[in-house]
């Protein structure tokens, strides 16, 4: 019976941990969740919004290269290998240019205008380019000059404010959704901390209602399990696992108990004259006299129906014969009152110690010895002690 107390705290224990245990990798899960999320929130604030941004600097980026390189040609006077790896040069560029204001097309939010009318710009670029590189491909150098001086500079510098204008906006967008983005994901963040600690602590009050529930629910059928229903006292199974605890005690330490067996005289007109009920209330009686005639140490189990068992550790039998003997006389001069009636009841006791069985000490022989002592004291007439291997 003992063990099965600490066992049901253990089971009660791994319950409560396992809960916790389940609540723990919830908040962890919902933590990193919203931290993947984060992660995932940054990596789009900087592909997404500054990529018009980017594709402007480009942008501008290769038209000083184009314009740079048109001058050069024209400068250097360049033909041959040299003419060709710049017109090759040229067309990397163009290409990467119409990239990326493809790129701005797509994704720019202010006037859309605005971007037909670089695109335009950039038509009329060409062909200004292509001019120039005709003249310098037949040695036109200084036509290729004068082209640059008249109509390409102007175009550049057009080309170049317009794209400046794109790239201002696009970079005021960027900078606005940023730092919207972030106070989204703050407040996201926060939001989802705050959820997870109130269900981490939702979760730790229902363990813990759970958890004593539980150990009152264990602790009630505890009690049944091992208490007599009608008097509150030990049941037979409870005052047997004592007893066999007091036997091993004993066998180890030598230290001397007693065990007396009691049976009250003639229940069965008890029953029969007062009723049932009143036959209950003697046997609650019974159990106050012993309660309060024994010490705190002894104990006092129910073996069945009005018999009973008395257990006296550290007592040897002089002692024990003394108790128990002032027990049945108090319960001789003692009356039950019950609506105006006084019933007076007697019991009989068999009594064993441990001494009497040191060879012997086992369950079965203690209750065979104690079980003899009560039928002498029956056959004796009742309302007596009657010790094992001797008597009063
Ligand atoms: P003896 O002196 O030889 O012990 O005679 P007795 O009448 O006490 O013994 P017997 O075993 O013949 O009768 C015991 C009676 O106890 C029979 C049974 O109905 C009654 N009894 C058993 N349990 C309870 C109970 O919980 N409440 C009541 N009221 N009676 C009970
Ligand atoms: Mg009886
Ligand atoms: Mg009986």
């Amino acid at each position: 019976m003992k063990t099965q107390r600490p066992n049901g705290i253990l089971y009660i224990l791994i319950s409560g941990f396992m809960i916790a245990f389940v609540g723990a990798l919830l908040f962890l899960w919902i933590f990193f969740s919203s931290m993947r999320a984060m992660h995932q929130t940054t990596r789009d604030l900087y592909e997404h919004p500054y990529a018009v941004t980017n594709a402007a600097l480009q942008l501008k980026t290769s038209l000083y290269q184009i314009r740079s390189s048109l001058l050069f040609a024209t400068l250097a006077q360049s033909k041959g290998q040299a003419l060709q790896d710049t017109i090759q040069f040229i067309r990397d560029q163009e290409s990467l240019l119409e990239k990326n204001i493809r790129i701005i097309a797509s994704s720019y939010s202010g006037d859309k205008q605005q971007i037909s009318k670089l695109q335009a710009e950039l038509q009329a670029l060409y062909h200004i380019r292509a001019a120039i590189l005709e003249k310098l491909q037949t040695g036109h150098y200084v036509e290729a000059d004068r082209i640059i001086e008249i109509n390409g500079s102007p175009k550049f510098v057009e080309i170049a404010k317009l794209t400046e204008s794109v790239l201002a906006f696009a970079q005021q967008r960027a900078n606005a959704y940023v730092s919207e983005s972030q106070k989204q994901l703050e407040g996201h963040t926060r939001k989802g901390l705050m959820y997870a600690t109130l269900l981490l602590t939702l979760f730790l009050i229902v363990s813990v209602v759970l958890v004593w529930r539980m150990y009152r629910l264990h602790a009630e059928v505890d009690k049944f399990a091992f208490t007599d229903f009608l008097t509150g006292i030990a049941n037979r199974r409870r005052f047997m696992f004592e007893l066999e605890s007091e036997i091993r005690r004993s066998q180890r330490y030598g230290s001397p108990f007693s065990f007396a067996m009691v049976d009250i005289d003639h229940f069965k007109k008890i029953n029969d004259r007062y009723g049932h009920l009143v036959g209950d209330l003697v046997l609650q009686n019974f159990c106050l006299k012993c309660v309060s005639a024994l010490r705190t140490s002894d104990m006092i189990g129910r073996l069945g129906g009005e018999e009973f068992g008395i257990l006296m550790p550290m007592t040897d039998l002089h002692e024990a014969a003394r108790v128990i003997e002032r027990l049945r006389s108090e319960i001789d001069h003692s009356v039950v009152t019950e609506n105006g009636q006084q019933i007076h009841y007697t019991a009989s006791f068999g009594l064993v110690a441990s001494s009497h069985h040191h060879l012997d000490l086992s369950l079965t022989q203690m209750m065979k010895s104690a079980d003899a002592a009560l039928y002498n004291a029956k056959q004796q007439g009742r309302n007596r002690v009657y010790i094992a291997n001797g008597s009063l």
